[in-house]
């Protein structure tokens, strides 16, 4: 029987110190679950089920942006068999009230443990490519799970009575782009982790990677910003050939796999067991890694057996204690150039714990000028605090000529006019009514964000450009803009932000003034 109440397990099972546990991931299939492709999904998830050295499942959620069977068909049998389910949870495909209503039939159904993600843009489907959701990001989705557990406040009947429903029991999780080559990349990752923390995310899972040092790297972060009881669980996928090439060419949202390494895929692959053992026994050096350097966990993926899964365990068990170390010199696949936070440990080729970049921190003093500062921006800051900033400036006179409009909501026609010509010239507005250019250093995620993007980077961005459009992403873009004036490292200091619809085709500046845009929540949160 189902306990319907308890979220405690995979929490325990993530606090154990003793051993090493083990999640492995589970990809759903196109089709019903009689479909031939369903059944040999469901004959492995089986094998997973009654496996002791397996810990929880990992179902995803139409993976790489392809429909697929909803993760809940595939996790029932597994949860009601006893065995832990995490359930992805992508904003992709949802907008908030689907998302709230998959959380309650989650809830409903005994299912606590929530992978909270963006979601990969969609591909192809039926009769060609499905229209993007992102109504709400990760952050703000880990917000809602949040007040979900704490029973959520809603008003209901005509006289908008208030009332709490029951709380849900989630744990949630996120997950964390740790890999990326730049500064103005990496750095808004780790700032949003720590967003993605702040928000509700009960346990991290870091992106496939290859290189020991940045993945030693990320728990050195949340050790500096005192955030390290967040248990960090190491992802590990099996490579193969056509896997690695994948990567390699960037096919998959966020993951780098550089060309030194595809080589040696690629020669590996050429073998008579077409690398068989080679990547086995790779994935179990990088499980013993992250055991090492002390990730809490395992995750694997790119498993379609459970045969593999223990070649890959008994080769693991089979290591010396500190094998880890030398294996972690092995794979250190960064490239050239390539931007770290904290300082290396010749010793050990993993980074000094506690000892940050030095010319990084020297350069947070400097005041360089760089591609992304423009004049369009110095103009965007004086007009901001000369019209935005709350009872300065101009912003009283402006509120009072908004409550005396006809309209007020629309402000005069004549500011508005000016407001919608200059905001379409100057940032390609798209009158959502609810700005952000504000917490974007004056780049509007609407028109400039493939997955209008309000609370930091998606982890999809192939060397610093969009994932889906060829152009710089907006957040390496102000990371520039503000690590300018000195500020970067406040790039995401702003409660999060989600966009209220309900004012899409209004003045944002009328909302601004008026106090009903997001902004004027974030004044009623943040302290004076
Ligand atoms: S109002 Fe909305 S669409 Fe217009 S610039 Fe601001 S964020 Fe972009």
């Amino acid at each position: 029987m189902i306990d319907l109440q308890s979220n405690l397990r995979l929490k325990a099972i993530l606090s154990e110190t003793d051993r090493f546990p083990l999640g492995v991931e589970l990809v759903s299939t196109r089709g019903t679950m009689t479909q031939q492709q369903t059944l040999k999904t469901r004959n492995f998830s089986a094998d997973l089920t009654h496996s002791p050295r397996v810990d929880w499942v990992s179902i995803t959620d139409n993976a790489g942006g392809n429909p697929q069977l909803a993760p809940i068909a595939l996790g029932t049998p597994i949860l009601y068999a006893g065995k832990e389910v995490i359930i992805h949870l992508t904003c992709k495909d949802f907008n908030r009230y689907a998302l709230e209503s998959q959380l309650w039939l989650l809830a409903s159904q005994g299912f606590h443990n929530i992978l909270a993600l963006t979601g990969d843009y969609p591909i192809e489907s039926f009769e060609g490519r499905a229209k993007p959701v992102f109504d709400i990001d990760s952050v703000a989705l880990l917000t809602l799970i949040e007040k979900m557990n704490e029973g959520l406040e809603v008003t209901s009947g005509s006289a908008r009575i208030p009332t709490k429903l029951d709380a849900t029991h989630f744990f949630a999780g996120a997950v964390t782009s740790n890999f990326k080559f730049h500064e103005n990349t990496l750095l808004p990752q780790y700032y949003k982790l720590e967003k993605k923390i702040l928000s509700g995310a009960k346990f991290i899972i870091n992106q496939i990677g290859f290189d020991s040092r940045k993945g030693h790297e990320l728990l050195e972060y949340l050790r500096l910003r005192q955030l390290d009881h967040i248990p960090v669980v190491g992802n590990v996928y099996v490579l193969s050939p056509f896997v690695a090439r994948l990567f390699n060419q960037m096919k998959i949202p966020g993951v780098i796999l550089t060309n030194e390494l595809n080589e040696i895929c690629q020669k590996q692959g050429a073998s008579p067991d077409k690398g068989k053992k080679f990547f086995h026994e790779f994935a179990a050096k990088q499980l013993a890694i992250y055991r090492g350097v002390g990730y809490k966990a395992g995750y694997l993926g790119g498993v379609h057996s459970y045969a593999e899964i223990e070649e890959i365990l008994d080769l693991e068990k089979s290591f010396a204690p500190d094998d880890w170390k030398l294996f972690a010199r092995e794979i250190s696949f960064s490239r050239p150039g390539e931007f770290f936070l904290f300082e290396p440990d010749k010793a050990t080729g993993l980074c000094r714990p506690g000892k940050v970049n030095q010319a990084w921190k020297k350069s947070l003093r400097e005041r360089h000028s760089n591609k992304n500062v423009t004049l369009g921006y110095h103009l965007a800051k004086r007009f901001h605090s000369l019209m935005f900033e709350k009872g300065k400036g101009l912003a009283p006179l402006a509120e009072k000529i908004c409550q005396k409009a006809k309209n007020p909501s629309q402000g005069p026609p004549g500011m508005r006019f000016i407001e919608q010509l200059s905001k379409a010239v100057l940032y390609s507005c798209q009158d959502c009514g609810d700005c952000s250019l504000e917490e974007t250093a004056f780049l509007c995620p609407e028109s400039q964000c493939a997955k209008n993007q309000r609370n930091g980077p998606c982890g999809g961005t192939r060397d610093g450009k969009c994932e889906v459009f060829d152009y710089e992403c907006i957040w390496a873009r102000a990371y520039d803009r503000l690590k300018y004036e000195g500020k970067s490292e406040q790039l995401l200091d702003h409660v999060p932000v989600i966009q209220n619809q309900g004012l899409r085709g209004t003045s944002s500046w009328a909302n601004f003034w008026l106090g009903k845009d997001h902004t004027s929540k974030k004044a009623a949160a943040e302290p004076s």
